[in-house]
């Protein structure tokens, strides 16, 4: 069976193919074809690779984003990077959708009526969700019988214990939608999965908090394979410091500077979500790399901005183990996550008091999906690959196994 996955993002447009058979790998494979458009305004860097390894790059003139990623999957059956003869060589799309509201929480078959449900979601995250409704789109001109499936990227926070869920604003807030939704959630299960499997010996359900630290941050408290707390919220804006947001700041700040005429709320989000985190503490970046690189240059608002980020990492790491009452594994994933050392140690450095060790060399030059903790820690720390598409695929190849009586699959 072959799944085509869309991962929409703010910045950037993912495509994936995966060939999956009879069963379900335990581990990703290598995708058939993998795609990738940079949108940089007027122009877009499209950057596609086969099996092969052969790579084609593109920096095409953008009319539209629809254009843009239209040309992106013709890719996949014409070029020196294609990977199939045809669209007819698709079974099934799988879509990340960034937010499944108070409805939706398992993955589900696209129909009309979950389209338009998903449509009526446009309030809670604009911009992904008109990119995810336009992909959707895209691949039914492709082809109108195509199997297409969503992904909700809330969906695994939906059953948090209400205590975890509900704002304490009032009630009302909450009958109306207003709560805590949590995102990153294809990746944090996938972490929990994945590291259920590394930790194989545990006999009781496992309590493990899962930290994604990409471009985007979250850490979430996961027990016997279920969220019970995340630090993002109504809006992937909650929780922790990150590259260009703020995460959680006091309330009281933003109605200060409406008061004083500073900011209308167009100018809040954009402060908030574009203006902040680590490029706003830092004025060098928002990628943590240069924020490495401007501190051994003896930049200090790029100490000001690591150390920041670390402390706030910290205590959520510590208040999620506190949610657990305890914590089996520490698990780092995303960009930050696999590839910072010094993210990884200065965050564990404050967790030694749960008797949670690092190795230093392991944790210096990790594999990937390894435990980096000493033989003696009590608490297992692994670095886990990301792979939110392979996640997508997987639960696509479930739905369609489901719906696909034994002996009619092709
Ligand atoms: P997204 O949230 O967009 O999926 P990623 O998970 O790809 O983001 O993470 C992107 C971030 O990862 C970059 O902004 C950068 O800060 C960080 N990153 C990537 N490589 C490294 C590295 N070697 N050291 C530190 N940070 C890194």
């Amino acid at each position: 069976m072959r799944i085509l996955v869309l991962n929409s993002g703010s910045s950037s447009q993912k495509a994936c193919l995966y060939e999956i058979g009879e069963t379900l790998p335990k581990h990703p494979p290598a995708c058939l074809w993998e795609g990738r458009i940079e949108w940089g305004g007027e122009t877009a860097a499209i950057a596609v690779k086969n099996l092969k390894g052969i790579v084609q790059k593109e920096q095409v003139a953008v009319a539209s984003r629809e254009q843009a990623i239209r040309h992106l999957l013709s890719t996949l059956v014409s070029g020196e990077a294609r990977a199939i003869a045809s669209a007819s060589d698709i079974d099934v799309v799988g879509h990340r959708v960034v937010h499944g509201g108070p409805h939706f929480e398992d993955p589900v078959v696209i129909t009309p009526e979950v389209r338009s449900a998903i449509d009526s979601m446009s309030e809670f995250a604009p911009l992904h969700i008109r990119a995810e409704l336009e992909g959707m789109k895209i691949v039914e001109n492709l082809r109108a019988a195509l199997l297409q499936v969503a992904v909700f990227d809330t969906g695994f926070h939906c059953q948090m214990p209400l205590s975890a869920a509900i704002y304490p604003g009032p009630y009302e807030w909450f009958e109306g939608g207003i709560r805590r939704y949590g995102f990153h959630g294809i990746n944090h299960q996938y972490c929990a999965q994945r590291a259920t499997q590394l930790l194989g010996k545990y006999q009781k359900p496992l309590k493990l908090v899962t930290c994604h630290l990409g471009n985007g941050c979250s850490v979430a408290a996961i027990q016997g394979s279920r969220s019970v707390d995340t630090t993002m919220g109504f809006t992937p804006l909650d929780g922790l410091m990150m590259g260009t947001r703020s995460g959680s700041v006091d309330p009281g700040i933003l109605t200060f500077l409406m008061r004083q005429g500073q900011l209308n709320s167009q100018e809040i989000d954009k402060v908030l979500n574009e203006k902040s985190g680590l490029l706003g503490i830092s004025g060098v970046s928002s990628d943590m790399r240069q924020i490495l690189a401007g501190i051994k240059q003896g930049h200090k608002r790029a100490k000001l901005a690591f150390d920041i980020y670390v402390h706030r990492l910290r205590a959520a790491i510590g208040g999620m183990a506190a949610v657990l009452g305890g914590m089996d594994a520490l698990v780092f994933t995303a960009g930050v996550g696999e590839n910072s050392p010094e993210v990884r140690a200065e965050a564990c450095s404050s967790l030694e008091f749960l008797g949670l060790r690092l190795d230093s060399e392991m944790n210096a030059r990790p594999s990937l999906d390894q435990d980096i903790s000493t033989a003696d820690s009590r608490v297992r720390v692994l670095v886990i690959r990301a792979e939110e598409d392979w996640a997508i695929a997987a639960e696509c190849w479930k739905l369609a196994h489901a719906a696909t009586p034994v002996g009619t699959r092709n």
